[in-house]
């Protein structure tokens, strides 16, 4: 976008979030992504600005503070910060998931529950955007410890959330534990057998495929991508990173597809295994990172393979390059090196892992990129299908949820190529996911009135 007055457009609206929101910098970073591409659709589209719906849409309706005091091993009190960010319920009960993390704070989770609006919109089912977390760190805490602060954070968010209302996930450190201890105090607190969480086992009203969805997803996405290039899995060689449950199910389905995944990483480092992760290598990162909660620097022990402490993979050539673990882990040098490699492709399994040099590189060279909030959407959609089970009381089979993920997948991209195609017919996904996102929200709140 570098025509001058829709430049002139974004940074006055731009100056406007900042003051507002001052030091939330990956809020600005995941708004200024937006507005980018919205500003010149609105432009030919006065209604929306008539209505003011960039500044509306930018406004959480709800933000959740609270304490979460909670007792260590030695008896000690310690004190957290608890968030829930109601953004936007115009679709739907607010949805997104929740993170336990040191670096949380307002800013992340507005930034993800911002970007969570426009992907539940593409996912087409009735879910509005919402997120939450803590500052508290699961590494190197106790089963008990884990579970008493889980306690202790249900026992406010249960005050604000509902079936009908909110219902939160997972996301960084909130896996199948944590969502089991923060439902059996939902459950014990309010006495509600409901669906108030997704994400939860299959034992007791979770969906299968629920855990692979957002890796699976990802990889359906950028299959849908490749094709456009008369491209597949086939033989590609695969960087990945993270280890956690994006990064697991991503590499379980390349290599079902005949792709060949060679990195992986955590926040210490990351490994170069070019022979390949296979099926038996990826049993064992399984179980060391969801049941040891070891590091991967074991695994470059065990298999003799290339172990890069405080590095990220993106210097290893790839085909196709799956950011699956944290924001703003893709800087632009980082992305000219993919690109001077020769990746013709990256898919978004983590949100904003791109930082916006690094969308410039891509958009430039014009590869196939994903963007996080259409890439990623499978695991909310999947969460999505949970809760229309858990409403009906029913569970569908694996190939039945796995076949509404791949169409989900295919009617995203069909978004994507709707509105993010160029007259050079090269499609710009993150216009396409931003537009295509933001239509069916900004129409919902027209016909909703200025509430
Ligand atoms: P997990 O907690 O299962 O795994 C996260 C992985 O990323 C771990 O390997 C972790 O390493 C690594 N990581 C976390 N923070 C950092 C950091 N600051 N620097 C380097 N590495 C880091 O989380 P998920 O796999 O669920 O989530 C990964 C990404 O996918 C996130 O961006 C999340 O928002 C996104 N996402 C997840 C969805 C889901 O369904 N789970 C849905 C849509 C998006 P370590 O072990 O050292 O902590």
């Amino acid at each position: 976008m570098k025509n001058p007055i829709y430049e002139e457009k974004v940074n006055k609206f731009m100056a406007y979030i900042m003051a507002k929101n001052p030091a939330e910098l990956e809020f600005h970073q995941a708004v200024r992504e937006v507005v980018e591409s919205i500003v010149p659709y609105i432009e030919e589209n006065p209604i929306y600005t008539e209505e003011r719906i960039l500044e509306r849409i930018c406004e959480p309706e709800r933000v959740i503070i609270f304490r979460v005091p909670w007792i260590d091993d030695k008896g000690n009190i310690q004190v957290n910060r608890g968030f829930r960010i109601e953004m936007n319920s115009a679709i739907g009960p607010y949805k997104g998931g929740l993170r336990f993390h040191p670096t949380v704070n307002l800013g992340i989770l507005k930034f993800l529950a911002f970007e969570q609006v426009f992907k539940n919109s593409l996912t087409t089912l009735p879910m509005g955007g919402g997120k939450g977390g803590s500052d508290f760190d699961p590494k190197g805490k106790s089963e008990k410890e884990v579970m008493r602060f889980c306690q202790s954070f249900m026992t406010e968010l249960c005050k604000h959330i509902g079936p009908n209302t909110d219902v939160p996930a997972g996301d960084i450190g909130v896996g199948g534990r944590e969502i089991g201890y923060l439902f059996g105090q939902y459950k014990r607190i309010r006495n509600e057998f409901t669906g108030v969480l997704t994400g939860k086992n299959i034992l007791w009203g979770g969906s299968l495929i629920r855990p692979e969805a957002t890796g699976y997803g990802n990889v359906y996405f950028a299959q849908e991508m490749l094709k456009t290039r008369g491209e597949t899995f086939e033989g590609k060689i695969v960087a990945v990173s993270g280890s956690g449950n994006v990064a697991q199910f991503t590499i379980e389905k390349v290599n079902e597809l005949g792709g060949k995944c060679v990195t992986l990483s955590d926040s210490n480092g990351f490994i170069y295994d070019p022979k390949g992760i296979d099926s038996e290598k990826l049993k064992y990162i399984m179980w060391l990172k969801n049941e040891k909660r070891g590091r991967m620097k074991e695994y470059a022990d065990k298999y003799a393979c290339d172990y890069f402490p405080d590095e990220r993979p993106w210097g290893i050539k790839c085909d196709v390059a799956l950011p699956s673990a944290t924001e703003n882990e893709i800087n632009g040098e980082q992305a000219k090196t993919l690109v001077k490699n020769g990746c013709i492709c990256v898919s978004e399994g983590a949100n904003m892992p791109s930082t916006p040099e690094a969308i410039e590189v891509y958009l430039a060279a014009k590869i196939l990129f994903g963007p996080g909030k259409a890439a990623n959407a499978g695991g909310v959609a999947t969460s999505g299908l949970e809760m229309t089970q858990n409403s009906m009381r029913l569970s569908w089979t694996r190939e039945e949820v796995d076949g509404r993920l791949q169409t989900i997948m295919k009617n995203i991209h069909k978004t994507c190529h709707k509105y993010g195609t160029k007259e050079d017919g090269f499609i710009n996904y993150v216009d396409g996911a931003n537009i295509g996102g933001f239509v069916k929200v900004a129409d919902s709140m027209i016909a909703q009135g200025a509430v």
